[in-house]
């Protein structure tokens, strides 16, 4: 049995994997660049040094029994040092298709998943032909055009009708390409869905699946709000979205949890959006009602422990704190039915995730 995990990544993803490590006695190493990064403060031990300082991912790989990450944007460089003792859990393959959303999609495709319909663009004339061919000519026709690699809530994005973008009125339609930084892109075709729907999944080293119910997501600029579960979702999209979640871990010969976000359709079909190779912060309400949460989840997955039982013994609603969060947090801890989770992040700036606070709304 594994004793001893390391975290690349200390953020508060790491702190609250750090947490539920320490219920299962699993020891905790995070390797972050800030000194006493959120996941740091509690956990055994840091490492303080960069993504991608190969000798520090060396040190902490030959610490560790497993290795984990919180977020996907590892630098490649610091993979091989990870990957070489065959400790790295969710393993290369699951992130280098998660860092690059072409490969993503095509990723999708192939496990016979319905991403938006998408083409790849690499300057603005491939964007307007990308835009006029997936709407077919239709001028009011609206597409969302994504960097392919390092976008994050909302970021790296840009919104714009066929229109627009064949008679440009501002500087981000003249060259949407050089707008968003001149680096590869993806052109997505606008769904015009219903509500967006998020399942947590976990696979086991045994290949075994345990799957959250779906929660219904809401977002501010571009940033996850709220996750509320149960969805509301008709059970036929349920079964639908843990299938499609079965069949990417499955797929990916996964290990660990991850978040797959949907967008459900008027008539009830799914289009899949984007996979997280991490615990997700819409499924932040599990740690207060489920048996198992994904955080502690995860540290059995990786550490090669049995999954642990996923039922929901409570409906939840999530909502992130923000920015300063105090105010609100103390409002929230005052009121008694709010399980507060702050993140011991010291500086607090506009939109910056804080903390977040779960409800539990009623018996499952
Ligand atoms: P993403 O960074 O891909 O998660 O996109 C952020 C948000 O933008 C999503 O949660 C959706 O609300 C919206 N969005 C992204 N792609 C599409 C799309 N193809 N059609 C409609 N809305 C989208």
């Amino acid at each position: 049995m594994t004793e001893t995990l390391g975290i690349v990544g200390g953020g508060q993803l790491g702190r609250m994997l750090a947490l539920a490590a320490a219920r299962l006695d699993v020891r905790v190493v995070v390797l972050d660049p800030t000194p006493n990064a959120p996941a740091a403060q509690v956990s055994n031990e840091q490492i303080v040094a960069a993504y991608d300082d190969v000798s520090a991912l060396a040190d902490l790989a030959s610490r560790c029994d497993a290795i984990t990450y919180e977020f996907e944007n590892v630098p490649a460089a610091g993979l091989e040092a990870l990957e070489s003792g065959g400790k790295l859990r969710p393993g290369r393959a699951a992130l280098a298709v998660s860092q690059d959303r072409l490969t993503e999609k095509n990723f999708f495709v192939s496990v016979g998943l319905d991403p938006a319909p998408f083409r790849q663009a690499d300057s603005h004339a491939d964007i307007v032909a990308a835009a006029s061919e997936l709407h077919q000519g239709r001028s009011d026709g609206e597409v969302i055009v994504k960097t392919r690699r390092l976008g994050y809530d909302g970021k790296g994005q840009a919104r714009v009708t066929v229109d627009q973008l064949e008679s440009p009125t501002a500087q981000d339609t003249e060259d949407l390409h050089e707008y968003l930084g001149g680096v590869p892109l993806v052109v997505e075709k606008l769904v015009p869905f219903d509500y967006e729907i998020s399942v947590i999944g976990a696979r086991g080293l045994d290949g075994s699946v345990a799957l959250y119910d779906p929660a219904r997501n809401t977002h501010e600029d571009g940033i996850l709000a709220t996750s509320t579960a149960p969805s509301g979702a008709d059970g036929d999209v349920v079964v639908q979205a843990r299938q499609a979640t079965t069949d990417l871990l499955h797929g990916l010969d996964y290990v660990g949890v991850m978040g797959v976000e949907f967008f459900v359709n008027p008539d009830g079909s799914l289009v899949v959006n984007e996979f997280a190779p991490r615990v997700h912060n819409s499924g932040h309400w599990t740690e207060a009602a489920c048996l198992c949460s994904q955080f502690e989840q995860h540290v059995r997955a990786v550490t090669g422990r049995p999954l642990g039982n996923p039922r929901r013994h409570s409906n939840a609603e999530m909502r992130n704190l923000l920015g300063d969060p105090l105010p609100t947090a103390t409002d929230m801890t005052s009121q008694g039915d709010w399980m507060v989770h702050l993140y011991g992040k010291g500086e607090a700036r506009p939109g910056r995730k804080m903390g977040h606070a779960t409800r539990l709304t009623g018996p499952a």
